[in-house]
């Protein structure tokens, strides 16, 4: 390993699984201290034990993202256990059910936006407090290929994450004289849990007309890929990248 985020001081959310996790056990490998949050905390527990068992320095705390009050606390845990905060990932997120419009339910749509998208801007505009007086912060966001192509999940996911791009956008664009980068990741299909959130009740049509970009995607990625990327954007190497929205998808957008 070769420090590249010695000192730093970063929150990762949904760092109990997936990419949160990968990110996790890298940014502490690379000198990171941790903060891992999830709404799992079983979970976000043994990924905390490894990394300490690996030498590195993390804390765990059970995080509900979309409530504010929760983030808040994330944020506190950061300052009280390390004494400062330089990274933000908001990475926490869930799938829907690929319900096309005309199938969606009101309750669908709101838990999707509360956990995917609300979180984001909670947790975005709590590291802004943070970061500008100092002017210096890194957020990165997770997106992904559903928020920046029309067909790779039902609406709720996919205009979740368009809000993503969204804030990731507005936000590097308004404090880009403030210190303050924001960037986002848009992923391909990558080997985690994530179908556990997807639940039962799948959408038949929605499913169907999603599976017809499957066949143009590559071998799913691995969660160690994208958190390979995360480190590059959110580490000073990356100095000049802001408002960036960076496919990692084998391709899958390309065409
Ligand atoms: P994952 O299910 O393996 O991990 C997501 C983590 O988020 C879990 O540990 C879960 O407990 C946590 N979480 C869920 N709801 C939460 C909440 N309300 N508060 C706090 N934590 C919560 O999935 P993943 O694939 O690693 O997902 C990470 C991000 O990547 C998500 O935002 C997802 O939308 C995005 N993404 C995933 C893929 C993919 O193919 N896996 C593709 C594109 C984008």
């Amino acid at each position: 390993m070769t420090d590249r985020l010695k000192d730093k001081v970063a929150i990762i959310t949904g760092a109990g699984s997936g990419m949160g996790a990968a990110m996790a056990k890298l940014f502490t490998a690379e000198g990171a201290s941790v903060v891992a949050a999830d709404l799992n905390k079983d979970r976000v527990d043994e990924v905390v034990a490894d990394i300490a068992k690996d030498g590195g320095k993390a804390v765990a705390i059970k995080t509900d993202v979309s409530e504010e009050d929760d983030i808040q606390a994330m944020f506190k845990l950061a300052n009280d256990e390390f004494g400062k905060l330089d990274i933000v990932v908001n990475n926490a997120g869930i799938m829907d059910n690929m319900a096309p419009v005309g199938n969606l339910t009101d309750e669908m749509w709101k838990k999707v936006f509360a956990v995917n998208t609300d979180s984001v801007m909670y947790s975005t505009r709590a590291a802004i407090k943070e970061f500008l007086p100092k002017k210096q912060g890194v957020i990165l966001n997770i997106a992904s290929v559903g928020g920046t192509n029309g067909g790779r999940a039902g609406v709720a996911y996919t205009a979740s994450k368009h809000a993503v791009v969204g804030l990731t956008k507005n936000t590097a664009y308004m404090y880009q004289n403030d210190g303050i980068r924001v960037n986002a990741i848009a992923p391909g299909g990558i080997k985690t849990n994530i179908a556990e959130s997807m639940g039962k009740n799948v959408d038949k049509f929605g499913f169907e007309r999603q599976s017809q970009g499957m066949g143009a995607s590559p071998e799913p990625g691995t969660a160690e890929e994208i958190a390979n990327t995360a480190l590059f954007l959110v580490s000073d190497e990356a100095r000049y990248v802001n408002g960036a929205v960076l496919p990692v998808d084998g391709g899958w957008t390309a065409y």
